[in-house]
């Protein structure tokens, strides 16, 4: 059985998609996503050599071989342009997934869907669609095993609609439609990390009177204040 995680992944995935899951570590999530007919066909990208022999197995042992090819490379070289229409990548971080879209470019023609799903740092991928034509249409947040994740889904459009009704910084660190529904996760999430923003700023506040340590203390003291206005 699929993670509660990447079962919500796999639902954004349009139907008949040609999908490609990079980083995918035991290619569960496309096989669900072949097996369960919400993908037509999927391709496996791993960079590790364990991963890459765990996902041939799990392909092999789903009789999924004709559907699913898995490959060894980094990111998204081991697509060509045009070769799939929904790309999912989840559990990294959000600077690796940025790292991972920002130096495939060119290979994101023909895709018309992105799910990503960021373990920390959400807000350098929202700024990253932002600057790249991707509208973020949805997003969701929930808890599995005492961890919180956040899934970011995008479409091809305007990036600027879902920030309409939000300021942008807000929108950008918590997420326009987060933001928006204010569920359990999500007030979990930004209560726990405003109290940690707060043990770092008493701890800069004792520190050196360095320019970096004052512009650290400023950012979390905004970002405080950011998440009073939000939290409801
Ligand atoms: N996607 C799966 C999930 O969400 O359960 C697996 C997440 S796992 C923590 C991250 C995987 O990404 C690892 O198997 C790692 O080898 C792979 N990975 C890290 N950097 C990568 C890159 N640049 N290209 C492809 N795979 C990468």
């Amino acid at each position: 059985k699929l993670s509660k995680r990447l079962e919500t992944v796999a639902n954004f995935i349009p139907k008949d998609a040609i999908v490609a899951d990079i980083g995918s570590d035991h290619a569960y999530l496309p096989c669900y996503a072949v097996l369960n007919g919400i993908a037509k066909s999927a391709i496996v990208g791993e960079i590790t050599e364990g991963p890459f022999q765990s996902s041939k197995k799990q392909v092999q042992k789903s009789e999924l071989a004709d559907s699913v090819i898995v490959r060894k490379g980094d990111g998204l070289e081991v697509l060509r342009k045009g070769e799939v229409t929904c790309i999912t990548i989840a559990g990294m971080g959000g600077a690796l997934i940025h790292k991972i879209l920002e130096e495939g470019k060119e290979k994101l023609e023909g895709v018309v869907r992105l799910i990503l799903q960021p373990n920390i740092n959400a807000s350098v991928i929202r700024s990253w669609l932002l600057e790249n034509e991707w509208q973020l249409i949805a997003e969701e947040i929930l808890e599995e095993d005492d961890k919180i994740y956040e899934i970011l889904v995008a479409d091809r459009g305007d990036p600027k609609i879902p920030y309409h009704e939000t300021s942008l910084d807000a929108g950008l660190l918590f997420g326009p439609f987060l933001m928006k529904d204010q569920q359990n996760p999500f007030k979990k999430k930004w209560l726990q990390e405003c109290e940690h923003w707060k043990t770092i700023v008493e701890k800069l506040n004792q520190a050196a009177n360095t320019p970096e340590n004052n512009r650290k203390r400023n950012e979390l003291i905004h970002q405080i204040e950011l998440a009073k206005e939000v939290l409801k």
